[in-house]
Order: C-alpha cells, then sequence, then structure tokens
C-alpha cells in the first residue's frame, strides 16, 4: 500500500519523559508506516527549551499560528524539585503551555474519549461532554488581603483619561478578607469566539453559563459579550447546522448537566472551568483519556493530551521495566491533527486515515485489551487484558491493518 500524502506540515512539538517515549512508539507503529508525515518539528523537551532560552516555545507558537495544525507531547513545567533534579537549568521556565496559550490567544476544550466498557459514574451520560475554560483572569490574577483590624475598603479606577471612579465596597468592624479582580473585554470576546469556532467545527451545541444573577455587572458582561458575538457572527451558521447555543444560570447548568445525555460543549469562566472539568473527567474514568484542544479564536487548532508526562512510569522505564502507561489521549492527539490537516487541505484520505487509527484503537478496547489504567475501571463483564503500552500499539495495530484489507 502506498503511503498517504500530506500537502501543508504539522507542526510537531516533542516534550518530556513517559509522553516522550510513547511519542516515537505511536509514531513508528501507527503513523509513520501509513504516513508521508510531513511535519514542522520543534523538541519541546525541557533540556531543549533551556538551550533556547525557551525561544523555541514560541517559535513553535508562531508555527501553529501559521500552519494552523499542531498536535503537543506532554512537557514539563519546572518547579523548585524540577530545578534540582536538573541542576543545568538556567531558569524556572515557564509552563509551554501557558506560553502557548497566550501567542494562539487560544481556549482549552478537554474532551473524554469514551467505550462501552467503561461507564461513567453518572449514568445518563452517553456522550461526551466537552468542557471549555477560559483561561485568563479572574481570581486567578486577582489581588488579595488581609486586614487585622476593621476599616473600610473601595475599589479604586484611574481611566487614562484621568477621570477617577471610587466604588466604596463594605465597612467592617471587624478583621476581613478583602480581593480586586479583573477580566479584559479582548481576552471574553477572544473566549467566545473560539467557542463558537469550536461547536461549528464539531457540529455540538454550546452552553455557556455564569452567576448574572448575583455578578450583574461582571458575570453579566461575559453573558452579553457571548450574546453580541454570537448575534453577530456566528447564528446564521448554528441555525444552517441546526445548533443551540444555550446560556443559562451555572447552578441551574450543574443541575442540567447530571441529568443530560452528554454531547455537547459546556464554556466555563475561568474558576468554574478548573472545578468542573476535574469533575467531568473524573467521572468519565481517567486522565489518561482525556483529550484537550487548544482553540484560536481565528481557528487554529493545538491538540494534545490532558494528562502530564506521567513520570512516575518514565521513572520506572528507565530502570528497564516494561511499562503499561496509556497512549489514548497522545494518539487521539495524532489522529485529531491528521484530521483536522485533511480537512483543512482536502485531503480526505489524510481525515479517513485518523478516524479508522481512532476505529482500531476503540475496537482494541472494546476487545477488552488495555492498559492497566482502564482495566481496573472496566466492567467486569469484559474480557480484559492488561498489555503493556508496545502491546496495546500491536494490537492497535492490527485492527488498523485488518479494516485496510
Ligand atoms: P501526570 O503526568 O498526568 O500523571 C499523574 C498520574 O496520573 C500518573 O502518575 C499516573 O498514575 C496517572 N496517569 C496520567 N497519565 C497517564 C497515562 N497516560 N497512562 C497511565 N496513567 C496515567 O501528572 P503529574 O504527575 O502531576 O505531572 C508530571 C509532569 O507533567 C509535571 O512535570 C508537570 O509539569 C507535567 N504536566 C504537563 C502537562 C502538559 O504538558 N500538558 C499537563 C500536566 C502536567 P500512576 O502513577 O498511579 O499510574
Ligand atoms: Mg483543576
Amino acid at each position: 500500500m502506498p503511503k498517504i500524502a500530506m500537502t501543508t506540515p504539522i507542526v510537531e512539538m516533542d516534550g518530556d519523559e513517559m509522553t516522550r517515549v510513547l511519542w516515537r512508539m505511536i509514531k513508528d507503529t501507527l503513523i509513520l508506516p501509513y504516513i508521508e508525515l510531513k511535519t514542522d518539528y520543534y523538541d519541546l523537551g525541557l533540556l531543549s527549551r533551556n538551550e533556547t532560552e525557551d525561544k523555541i516555545t514560541a517559535a513553535a507558537a508562531e508555527a501553529n499560528l501559521r500552519l494552523g495544525v499542531g498536535v503537543k507531547c506532554a512537557t514539563i513545567t519546572p518547579n523548585k524539585q524540577r530545578m534540582e533534579e536538573y541542576p543545568q537549568l538556567t531558569q524556572m521556565w515557564k509552563s509551554p503551555n501557558g506560553t502557548i496559550r497566550a501567542i494562539l490567544d487560544g481556549t482549552v476544550f478537554r474532551t473524554p474519549i469514551i467505550l462501552d466498557s467503561i461507564k461513567p459514574a453518572v449514568r445518563s451520560w452517553e456522550k461526551p461532554i466537552t468542557i471549555a475554560r477560559h483561561a485568563y483572569g479572574d481570581v486567578y490574577s486577582g489581588v488579595e488581603f488581609f486586614a487585622d483590624e476593621p476599616g473600610s475598603a473601595s475599589l479604586v479606577f484611574r481611566g487614562r483619561s484621568g477621570a477617577e471612579t471610587i466604588i466604596p465596597m463594605q465597612s467592617n468592624d471587624c478583621p476581613a478578607v478583602w480581593r480586586g479582580m479583573h477580566n479584559k473585554e479582548s481576552s471574553i470576546t477572544s473566549f467566545a469566539r473560539a467557542c463558537f469556532q469550536y461547536a461549528i467545527a464539531t457540529k455540538q451545541d454550546l452552553w455557556f453559563s455564569t452567576k448574572d444573577t448575583i455578578s450583574k455587572v461582571y458575570d453579566g458582561y461575559f453573558k452579553d459579550v457571548f450574546e453580541r458575538e454570537f448575534e453577530s457572527a456566528y447564528k446564521q451558521k448554528f441555525d444552517e447546522l441546526g445548533l443551540t447555543y444555550f446560556y443559562t444560570l451555572i447552578d441551574d447548568a450543574v443541575a442540567r448537566v447530571m441529568r443530560s445525555g452528554g454531547g455537547f460543549i459546556w464554556a466555563l469562566k475561568n474558576y468554574d472551568g478548573d472545578v468542573m472539568s476535574d469533575m467531568v473527567s473524573t467521572a468519565f474514568g481517567s486522565l489518561a483519556m482525556m483529550t484537550s484542544v487548544l482553540v484560536s479564536p481565528n481557528g487554529q487548532f493545538e491538540f494534545e493530551a490532558a494528562h502530564g508526562t506521567v513520570t512516575r512510569h518514565y521513572y520506572r522505564y528507565l530502570k528497564g521495566e516494561q511499562t503499561s502507561t496509556n497512549p489514548m489521549a497522545t494518539i487521539f492527539a495524532w489522529t485529531g491533527a491528521l484530521k483536522k490537516r485533511g480537512e483543512l487541505d482536502g485531503l480526505a484520505e489524510l481525515s479517513g486515515f485518523g478516524e479508522r487509527l481512532e476505529r482500531a484503537c476503540l475496537a482494541t478496547l472494546n476487545d477488552g485489551i488495555m492498559t492497566k489504567d482502564l482495566a481496573l475501571l472496566a466492567e467486569r463483564r469484559v474480557n480484559v487484558r492488561a498489555v503493556s503500552t508496545q502491546g496495546f500499539l500491536d494490537e492497535a495495530k492490527s485492527r488498523l491493518e485488518s479494516e485496510r484489507r
């Protein structure tokens, strides 16, 4: 069989530890034998970021902007402990994901991969629920203060024009905690646009929820921006595709989500998204089955697994042990990128390959062949065989090939 051709390269961002090992295994076993792979390669491994003073991360993100589609391996975000582990580090480099998100001005969408043999904790959920978390501002860039005496506080805004607005917050007769926070019109607009774009791209309804009955100005502003963007730029396309944009209060949304069958995107403000994404991912099964895609307001896509570099497995791998690290989310990052590249370049064969590979992996799991993390979660009625990572990839490969024939 001739290999499938590509026209535009995919931006390939390599990473660290166990996922770097997985990256190589996935490419060798499931991609390179079938595709004349064209990538624009960036090594975002920690040491390469250190050697380039992290310029390589920005370069990769710029390439993703230019070429439209990227796929990223998990990477180490250094902390104090990593600084000791890698004494050659000249700085505690920032999170690559944060840098890429800032350059793409993007929103992260997380979707679980679901299968018959692993039932979500919420029985009604039959289709995945995708969480879109706004990743700028609010409490994450707020200022806080504990006052150990009674007193009052005001919010003071000084405009560039010189105009000053003073809003009294509260007068307390006891010690108190205080906070000020903000969000930006530009960031909220980009968030709204990325959500509408992704809903259209994946043909799913979009839900958005805040607490605008209590936070009439702040959350009300989020609600208004979404409404404005929808009415002015996306309503027609939603109507054509039969999609719905649905705004509701966050507590009502939580109740409805729990009763729903899934199959939609739920957009959330920064804190709400932080909390709800962990709840939804846990209820669907495993972090190793969560895919993640960063979408820019202009429709550029960066695909990745939601999990990290799986450090504990890496140290076992270094000792020569066979590991049973789940490669699903990383494989689906690749298939996501191949399908999107195929769609943008009009290469049906490339997109078709992405779909076939996904089906082969799901068929493998549904046959009970899975890595250890999933074997522990699977329904007892399924005959489960726990395999190593390479064992899983080989089984998926044989299913991919038998479908080809
Ligand atoms: P992690 O790598 O996601 O791993 C946490 C634990 O979850 C693992 O120890 C493992 O549990 C389980 N797990 C995660 N992915 C798995 C998989 N594919 N197959 C099987 N089990 C899996 O998170 P972490 O330990 O908090 O972080 C490790 C490093 O990753 C850190 O340096 C962090 O900076 C980085 N990180 C990167 C990204 C990213 O690039 N997007 C995201 C998060 C974290 P058991 O050990 O119990 O088997
Ligand atoms: Mg969280």
